[in-house]
């Protein structure tokens, strides 16, 4: 009841799983002293048995009465799944609501089955909201949630999303697409259900109460992405210049399905990251000059129903470091031969730096080296070797091994060092390069820079930078 209490002061409507507690009969008393204490909340009772996904171990019969128990209390909404409400005599449905309102709802835990025949059978069954919760473990069962709602012409309101890794973006998008409503937590900790959202971010990040059919929307391909903030930086910069947009983490194991259906959604631009930037190279209809060079693209934008490639990567290493020192003629140092490598070499090679390489496995290096015309260099070279500026391109020093660093301090020979990696804000190398007094360059700036350049492609407006670098920097400083 403390938990709801908190939960009532920032929300109106709130749903009690009396099937997480071990008495749910327990918690009918104290439930009515809170509806009487917080007559503007309303909240849905539900008691889910554990053979449909739910916490309960009674009958049917047992169930039954708990609910009617909380509709008693003074609950708006009774929850009560399909299959018990197919078991329960139509006439005691129709009693209680009399009373109250019921939701005959349908999950499935594991997969998403075809949604015709259910809806069908939740139609059957008079009630004041249908709820149709499967699980998608595909994109296009997500779509076909969409199109399910879109489709729906009843005069019950339905509410429907998909549960799993997979399913946030029906979960954002189930209002847009006609759904009565959606869930969230209200603490990450608490989400009852697979990938079920914080209210935070559903209300703020998201702001699914302002979604319609002109938003735009664009999204992040990549797996895994539980830790991206790319959704944090191009919100925040939707929201800055007040833009009818919205930008989703899209986690996929299979990309090709996202770009299948981007028409239903339908997406207007995606951010590219591991490990797709080169894996959709042949899906796009023209790659910009820089993409072509590295043989990657972290941008796609759509357009007339095409995919158009860019790389905004190099953008990002190339502009943060020009503001430290004249690239032309500079000697730098490159820390790594994988993709932010090749995004640095070649974009530095292209501004008239003289580039060498240091990388764990020396044929990497040379390979590239050869690519871009650079050198590749040993690590004994690097303790004589000085340089105008050093890039970091490894994932050394990232979280959780936040003590490491690839380069030991009498290894750093630069007055500049640019570190890639941005979490944590301040790595072990930028400590250590501040100590012997160079510059340093934090990663969350080629973040911020090529996300800049990225809304640029996608809107034709200027970037709200400062306010996406500001965003990063506030989400990197967080406490862990
Ligand atoms: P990647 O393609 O997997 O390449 C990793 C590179 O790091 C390879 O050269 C690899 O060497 C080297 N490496 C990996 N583990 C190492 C270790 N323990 N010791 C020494 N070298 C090691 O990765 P990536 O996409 O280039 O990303 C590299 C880093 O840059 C990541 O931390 C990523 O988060 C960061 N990044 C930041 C931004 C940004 O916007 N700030 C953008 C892109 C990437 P081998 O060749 O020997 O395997």
């Amino acid at each position: 009841m403390q938990r709801a209490e908190r939960a009532a002061r920032e929300e109106s409507l709130l749903e009690l799983r009396l099937d997480a507690l071990k008495q749910p009969t327990s918690a009918i008393q104290p439930l009515r002293e809170f509806l009487r204490s917080s007559p503007q909340t309303l909240v849905i009772a539900t008691c889910r048995k554990s053979t449909y996904g739910g916490g309960f171990k009674g009958s049917t019969e047992a169930e039954w009465a708990v609910l009617k128990h909380a509709a008693a209390a003074g609950c708006a909404l009774i929850d009560l799944e399909l299959q018990s409400a197919e078991r329960l005599p139509a006439s005691a449905l129709a009693g209680l609501r009399q009373q109250t309102n019921l939701i005959v709802s349908y999950h499935d835990y594991k997969t998403a089955p075809p949604l015709g025949p259910l809806l069908e059978r939740l139609e059957a069954i008079p009630a004041d909201l249908y709820k149709l919760v499967p699980t998608a473990n595909t994109w296009r069962q997500n779509i076909e949630m969409l199109r399910c709602l879109d489709a729906y012409t009843g005069a019950t309101p339905l509410i429907g999303f998909c549960m799993g890794e997979s399913g946030l973006l029906s979960r954002i998008l189930s209002m847009r697409a006609g759904g009565a409503m959606t869930y969230a937590a209200l603490d990450p900790e608490e989400a009852t259900a697979a990938g079920q959202p914080t209210l935070a971010d559903l209300r703020h990040l998201y702001r699914v109460e302002a979604l319609n059919k002109a938003t735009r929307i664009y999204g992040v391909l990549g797996y895994p992405l539980a830790h991206s903030l790319s959704p944090l930086m191009h919100n925040a910069a939707y929201r800055r210049l007040g833009m009818n947009a919205v930008y989703l983490p899209l986690p996929t194991k299979r990309p090709a399905e996202v770009l299948d259906f981007a028409d239903d959604i339908p997406l207007s631009g995606l951010s590219v990251t591991h490990p797709y930037k080169s894996a959709i190279l042949d899906r796009l209809e023209r790659i910009d000059p820089l993409g072509k060079l590295v043989g990657a693209i972290n941008t796609v934008v759509r357009s007339q129903g095409k995919f158009y490639g860019y790389n905004t990567d190099i953008a990002g290493v190339v502009e943060p470091l020009s503001l430290a020192l004249p690239l032309r003629g500079a000697k730098i140092l490159v820390l790594g031969a994988g993709g932010a490598a090749r995004a640095a070499v070649f974009g530095l090679r292209g501004n008239g730096a003289q580039v060498f390489i240091h990388n764990r496995t020396r044929e990497h290096a040379q390979k590239l080296a050869a690519e871009a015309r650079a050198k590749v260099v040993s690590r004994a070279e690097l303790k004589k070797l000085s340089f105008q500026a050093i890039v970091h391109a490894t994932p050394v020093g990232q979280y959780p091994k936040t003590g490491e660093s690839l380069l030991e301090a009498d290894e750093i020979h630069a007055p500049v060092v640019f570190d890639l990696v941005y979490n944590p804000l301040e790595t072990e190398l930028l400590r250590r390069a501040r100590e012997r007094g160079a510059r340093v360059i934090h990663g969350f700036e080629m973040l911020a820079l090529q996300g800049a350049r990225q809304f640029e492609l996608w809107t034709g407006k200027p970037a709200p930078l400062d306010d996406m670098r500001r965003e990063l920097f506030t989400a990197l400083s967080a406490p862990a």
